[in-house]
């Protein structure tokens, strides 16, 4: 049977789905199982477009033709995750985007063989190349379509738009528009309410993340609803819920978008100019100076994405 209307009434979906697959993955050395929750939600939008809430955030848009991931979910998540898209379709996943190279986001591909076209930056794939899970017999499972600038798939209300801003989170970020929905996927170049995740050694760029935000605020047009890699800020001593299963499950709209990239951006500049001001990292992030408006943002990785920006201005 091929059944390609979700089998979610429009009641349930107006409702959180709390679709939950778990498994018990023993680790070693220890008694307990760590509990693994993949949790589905409908973004609403004719019912064919899913956000997973797992070890990381993916996208699912159930075609008819197969399933079109946006990121695979960390390696160890492909059981929950085929069982929760299972729930919904009956379709393979034919189509990977990774919005990235992360492991968070694109270690599950090396487990979903039904896979046939696997979609990144140009960027994310090279750094994708040199890790180990994808040596030898594995390489099949990196991109085999690379964007530099700009790529759509598909057409029609299922059409996709892969835009690269410039350097942020890594130097290969992705984001990942559904026009016809009215959704954009930005995946980690923003943090919700949080100061942005840096990674200088994927080739990202606290000075450039800014810029980044700004150019996708100024050319992308009439989108609804923005979603993201995670749901919070990173996993610290002091954000020990930062995983996505157990955070609230949230959307920015818009606006929320367009005040990240102002945030990022008057971040970057306050930490600038403490460090000009002869501020150590430390003290800079201690005494950060920012607008009232951002109040209630969650600052507990100010001080790692200041060393960041404090590396990148050679000091
Ligand atoms: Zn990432």
């Amino acid at each position: 049977m091929t059944r390609t209307t979700p089998r979610t009434s429009l009641l349930a979906s107006l409702a959180l789905l709390a679709l939950c697959v778990h498994v018990g993955v023993p680790l070693q050395g220890q008694a307990q199982t760590e509990r693994r929750v993949v949790r589905i939600q409908t973004l609403n939008v004719y019912d064919i477009l899913y956000i997973l809430r797992g070890g990381s955030n993916s996208l699912a848009m159930m075609r008819d033709d197969g399933v079109v991931l946006v990121d695979s979910q960390p390696a160890g998540w492909t059981a929950p995750l085929l069982e929760t898209i299972e729930t919904v379709t009956d379709q393979p996943i034919r189509t990977i985007i990774n919005t990235h190279a992360h492991r968070d986001h694109a270690g599950g591909n090396v487990a979903l063989a039904t896979a046939t076209d696997i979609v990144a930056h140009a960027n994310a794939r090279t750094r994708m190349a040199t890790y180990a899970e994808f040596a030898g017999a594995n390489a099949k499972f990196l991109p085999n379509r690379t964007v530099t600038d700009r790529l759509t798939l598909f057409s029609g209300p299922d059409q996709v738009d892969l835009h690269y801003f410039g350097k942020g989170h890594t130097d290969g970020d992705l984001v990942v528009v559904f026009p016809g929905k009215r959704i954009a996927h930005v995946g980690d170049l923003v943090w919700p309410k949080a100061v942005p995740v840096v990674d200088l050694e994927a080739g990202g760029s606290a000075l450039a993340l800014p810029e980044t935000l700004a150019r996708a605020v100024a050319q992308l047009t009439n989108i609804a609803r923005v979603t993201t890699g995670h749901d919070g800020g990173p996993a610290s001593s002091s954000n020990p819920n930062a995983d996505s299963a157990t955070r609230s499950p949230r959307t920015l709209t818009w606006a929320e978008f367009q005040e990240y990239a102002d945030f990022t951006r008057d971040f970057v500049a306050a930490a600038r100019e403490a460090l000009a001001a002869g501020k150590t990292v430390d003290q800079a992030s201690a005494t950060l100076q920012l607008p009232a408006r951002y109040k209630g943002y969650d600052l507990s990785n100010a001080r790692a994405t200041i060393e960041a920006i404090s590396r990148e201005l050679g000091r």
